[in-house]
């Protein structure tokens, strides 16, 4: 499903004792201002506006109802005038959607002249919303709560976040891991509970034996091969000898046709995401090069060597970043740049990174791969557009899930490199090369990461918190030490669950 296809459920709480007039204007209120979000792009889901709640039996059949709508992502609460908040606790017990309480009122500003106290009853979210929060944390929930004029830009913006994040989640409890085969072996930290991944995330993490998929690769026809390369030509550019006739174009065409082949079975299965480990190839020609790039193009999450997490977080990140402008991929730490001053880490893999964080038209080549013992793969050779970006991953401690998110600053990359061409990105990350990396290893982060430049620390945030996972930040202000003793505080916490 997509963002037009799902609904956030605005729910405004009061309660009968204002009477009829004032619950009115209550009603009024909350479809002036679900009209008006709706007409901004800020907000990339359809807000709908819900009776007001005003008592025990109203509250409980709306998260009811909720609950039962698959086209409901998420719930947005909001206390015009105070709503006792005992009234709330069946229904937010029973709620299974994750909730923004949004801290706002009507008017901007208080009109000084004309303000009594019919004015102060119906506009008392001030007092209304602190007792509405009182019961998320009474309850230990831990619902976003943003703050502001409902008109600001930011407050908008971070609504906007939470909906994408919803989405994504939306998306997750839908949708499959398409694994061709199994982990790369021996190969700890892309191992995992799929079990509790499903429990957590709602993925459905499932494996498909490398035949299956060989077998569809055998019936794609050339024609169809040679109709997708024709539309890579107008995407990219091709190495010469990949434009006539030789064993490079027909590289190009066999990646194309693993491309067709893979997106059949994705589309058969209900994938949003695949993995593959260059272990298991028996029955295709080449490692899946190419066809991964221009897979993730198209939205779905992938992550090499049967790392099914990072497969699936990149579908998420993909999935948040609908509409953004910069790209999302798959990536991983590779080699490091040391110059004192100048420290920065070359992110690539032997393929597979998405060119949505292209700085400029890619390139298709083929060349040796040394590791497979497989034909020469096409792959697509560019750099990573300049700017901030994330660098997130997911990893399985065994009692629990951990996100950890290291903000970095991505650079121009000013050497050429003809020696490697594959898809690279340089960053820098925060707060500097050597605290950032020591504090990724503290937290037990992977070689395996989303890259992201259409994203920010906020999407992930939320994401992670409606998933009730730990979320680690490393950011400007983090000290690996700092940071050692956070997790071994924060351990306590997560051993409550
Ligand atoms: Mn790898």
């Amino acid at each position: 499903m997509y963002y037009k296809d799902l609904e956030i459920w605005f729910i405004v709480g009061s309660q009968d004792l204002y009477g009829d007039e004032t619950l009115k204007q209550v009603a009024g209120h909350a479809r002036i201002m679900t009209e008006e979000l709706n007409g901004d792009d800020l907000l990339p889901c359809r807000i709908l506006c819900k009776e007001v709640a005003k008592s025990p039996a109203d509250i409980a059949r709306l998260f009811g109802q909720a609950n039962a709508s698959d086209a409901c992502a998420g719930i947005i609460t909001w206390m015009h005038t105070f709503s006792p908040s005992k009234m709330w606790i069946a229904g937010l017990k029973a709620n299974k959607k994750p909730i923004l309480h949004l801290h706002t009122q009507f008017n901007r500003d208080i009109p000084w002249a004309a303000i009594d106290m019919d004015f102060m009853n119906l506009n008392q979210s001030a007092h209304g919303d602190r007792e509405h929060g009182h019961i998320y944390a009474r309850l230990g929930l831990a619902p976003k709560v943003v703050a502001g004029f409902w008109q600001d830009r930011e407050l908008r913006r971070r609504v906007g976040v939470w909906i994408r994040a919803a989405a994504a989640r939306h998306d997750g409890m839908h949708s499959v891991v398409l694994r061709l085969g199994d982990n790369m072996r021996e190969v700890a930290v892309t191992e995992g509970d799929k079990v509790e991944a499903q429990i957590q995330f709602g993925w459905q993490v499932n494996t498909w034996g490398i035949g299956d998929l060989a077998l569809l690769y055998q019936g794609v026809s050339d024609a169809r091969a040679e109709a997708l390369v024709q539309e890579y030509e107008g995407r990219y550019d091709l190495a010469p000898e990949l434009r006539q006739p030789g064993p490079g174009r027909k590289a190009v065409l066999e990646q194309a046709k693993i491309e067709l082949a893979l997106g059949e079975m994705l589309e058969r299965e209900g994938a949003g995401a695949f993995t593959t480990t260059f272990q298991d190839l028996h029955g295709l020609p080449q490692l899946p090069g190419l066809a991964c790039q221009t897979l993730m193009e198209q939205g779905y999450g992938f992550a090499g060597e049967g790392d099914w997490k990072q497969a699936m977080l990149v579908r998420a990140a993909k999935v948040m970043a609908r509409g953004l402008s910069g790209g999302t991929s798959f990536m991983e730490d590779y080699t490091y740049h040391f110059e004192p001053g100048n420290e920065a880490a070359l992110g690539a893999h032997m393929l597979e990174v998405c060119p949505s964080i292209a700085v400029s038209r890619p390139r298709i080549e083929v060349h040796p791969l040394g590791i497979g013992g497989k034909a020469d793969p096409a792959r697509l050779v560019f750099d990573a557009a300049p700017g901030p970006a994330v660098l997130v991953t997911v990893i399985d401690l065994g009692d629990r899930f951990r996100m950890i998110a290291n903000e970095v600053e991505t650079i121009k990359i000013e050497q050429p490199m003809p020696k490697l061409p594959v898809a690279r990105a340089l960053w820098k990350p925060l707060p500097g090369l050597h605290e950032a990396a020591e504090s990724w290893i503290i937290a037990g982060g992977t070689h395996h990461s989303v890259y992201s430049a259409a994203l920010g620390l906020e999407h992930f945030r939320d994401w992670a918190e409606m998933m009730g996972i730990e979320f680690v930040h490393i950011g400007k202000d983090t000290r690996p030490d700092g940071l050692r003793d956070d997790l071994r505080r924060a351990a306590s916490y997560w051993s409550r669950f």
